[in-house]
């Protein structure tokens, strides 16, 4: 992350120069990003070499960047925003900071369900949130979401917490396949299940597995994946004694969630902001930018990476992203009424 500080600095000092009007600067693409992989760099280099344009990286958590762009009006420098999860890209639509994107490029390249209906943003990789389990204790792992709250699985389920957003999404994503009062059911015969109250990260999730407190765990496919790469403390050494499931392969297909990118509706340099996300389309941006993160391509014909073709292939849930973001706060709303912590 280090290397991108020089490219930081400069933003930084134009932003305390203090532009009176965004600088429509030629050959530039300012990017906002809530994503933080060192491979990013070098997918970035080879924009700018086959385009001519720079690329300028802003760094923050979601919320900071979407406030941020809130907050800098129609000043704003920022062409791009990235971030990770359709819920916070429902953010960035209701903030209405995205303009719409005319570009068959895109809308060839990235399937209906991974881009907003008016092409307000488009997904890049996709990471689907699955079902892992202790081998040497689960004999037939549930094979659904729904399976969650069967229960023959009392006491062995570990998950988040439903203040995460990962939570905030599995949920609204039962909401629309299933209607809010059964989704508030199924909520609350998963809390009858858990193993302990929710807490962690995803990969504490997977780690709770490894020190015995859970037979079943909840993750983004990612984290698992990482730990197959790198070493991930508490992780890695006993990975052979995690089995996953992708759930509702026979019906309706895995939830999938997304990092994906819009165009900002203040834009100064909006022909390269657009450039910039047909480039991160092309088939070997798309390889690269899903390796990044240990996460699937969303383009057809994108080569998987070593870590995430372990995991191997699935039929992901074709519900339009969008939808995930329209039922949020009911979502959020139902985990509260069930007292989910
Ligand atoms: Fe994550």
């Amino acid at each position: 992350m280090t290397a991108h500080t020089p490219i930081r600095l400069a933003l930084a000092g134009a932003l305390l120069a203090g532009l009176a009007a965004p600088a429509a600067a030629e050959g530039v693409v300012n990017l906002y990003s809530s994503r933080h992989y060192d491979t990013d760099e070098a997918l970035y280099a080879e924009f700018t070499a086959q385009t001519g344009i720079t690329v300028n990286l802003i760094e923050a958590n979601a919320d900071e960047l979407l406030a941020r762009i809130q907050n800098e009006g129609a000043n704003s420098p920022a062409d791009v925003l990235i971030t990770v999860d359709a819920g916070r890209l429902w953010r960035g639509v209701e903030a209405e900071v995205f303009a719409p994107v005319d570009s068959e490029t895109l809308t060839r390249a990235i399937p209906a369900h991974l881009r907003h209906p008016d092409n307000l943003w488009f997904s890049f990789s996709q990471r689907a949130r699955i079902i892992f389990y202790d081998k040497e204790r689960v004999d037939q792992p549930p094979q659904s979401y729904e399976e969650l709250a069967d229960p023959r699985f009392k006491g062995m389920i570990c998950v988040r917490s439903s203040g995460n957003i990962y939570q905030q999404s599995l949920m609204a994503a039962m909401i629309a396949h299933h209607g809010a009062e059964k989704a508030k059911e199924w909520g609350a015969g998963l809390l009858a299940n858990l193993a302990r109250d929710p807490q962690g990260g995803d990969t504490d999730q997977l780690r709770g597995i490894v020190s015995g407190e859970c037979a079943i765990a909840v993750s983004n496919t990612y984290y698992f994946a990482r730990a197959i790469r790198a070493d991930v403390s508490g992780l890695s050494d006993s990975i052979d004694r995690i089995g996953w499931v992708f759930p509702n392969q026979s019906d309706r297909g895995t939830h999938v969630n997304v990092s994906g990118a819009g165009v900002l509706k203040t834009a100064p340099n909006r022909d390269n902001a657009v450039k910039f996300l047909e480039y991160l389309a092309s088939p070997s941006a798309q390889e690269y930018f899903s390796a990044g993160n240990d996460e699937y391509p969303v383009v057809a014909g994108a080569g998987l990476s070593p870590s995430v073709a372990r995991l191997g292939l699935f039929r992901a849930d074709s519900l339009n992203l969008g939808e995930l973001g329209l039922n949020q706060a009911e979502a959020v709303r139902i985990w509260d009424e069930i007292g989910f912590k």
